[in-house]
């Protein structure tokens, strides 16, 4: 059978048996797959930083349409995130926070494209410079938008209605923000700044999205809720984040 050629984020990798490794692939042309890397633990591995997380590579895989396990063969680098993850601690770990948010959200081997060009635009921003604080909310935001999850900017979830401009209120149990007849709601309150902000991510592409205001740091809790309750669990690079985050403070 002829093998599989696609082109690929590496999301992350495992140990198999002493000298392999299994991939974990986000795949152009069949979503979320994972392969055994022969040898690629050895001394003398073929693959090198191909096989570094958020790398982004053309794999051949060998194996049967929908097999729960391929064989990698071939593996080219086409751009490796390791630039981008030398800029120092925190864009290091948010590179990993990426990696782990899009294996959370990506499906097994069901092919999303926007996700797959969503992922490598936002690899290609950090490789570029762009501030990866910024670029967290832009693929959170997305994730969720491609999943149908992120409440609508413009619609009360209460009554349907056109939002007026200015800042939003989100209220829980609507899923949604609500408009000035539907309240209380729980919150929170998100500023318009931060309206102006989301509704820029949602127009332009990662690296032309304006700078964050400051008040878009609601955007971060926010979006870990919505995040929580959609996979049913928290994500391991939040608490790291936030440890890390509170460690340059003390
Ligand atoms: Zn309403």
């Amino acid at each position: 059978m002829p093998p599989i050629t696609s082109d690929a984020l590496v999301l992350r990798t495992y140990k198999l048996g002493e000298t392999s490794k299994v991939v974990v692939l986000l795949t152009r042309e069949r979503g979320k797959l994972r392969a055994v890397a022969k040898g690629a633990r050895g001394p003398r591995s073929r693959y090198q930083s191909a096989l570094e997380p958020l790398s982004e590579v053309r794999a051949s895989l060998h194996g049967k349409q929908g097999a729960e396990l391929y064989r990698l063969g071939q593996c080219d680098l086409l751009r490796s995130a390791f630039r981008a993850g030398g800029q120092g601690l925190e864009t290091a770990l948010s590179l990993s926070y990426f990696a782990e948010l899009l294996d959370a959200f990506a499906q097994e081997g069901e092919a999303e494209d926007a996700v797959y060009r969503l992922a490598v635009a936002v690899v290609a921003a950090a490789d570029s410079g762009c501030h990866v604080g910024g670029l967290a909310r832009y693929l959170e935001a997305w994730l969720l938008k491609l999943h149908g999850i992120y409440p609508p900017l413009d619609r009360c979830a209460g009554c349907g209605g056109a939002l007026p401009a200015g800042g939003l209120v989100y209220h829980a149990a609507a899923h949604g923000f609500v408009c000035a007849g539907c309240v209380p709601a729980s919150g929170p309150l998100l500023s318009d700044a931060v309206r102006t902000f989301l509704t820029a991510i949602f127009l332009r592409p990662p690296a032309e999205m304006p700078a964050a205001p400051a008040e878009a740091a609601v955007l971060e809790p926010f979006h870990r809720d919505l995040i929580s309750r959609h996979l049913e669990r928290d994500l391991r690079s939040h608490r790291v984040l936030r440890d890390s985050a509170a460690g340059l403070r003390g």
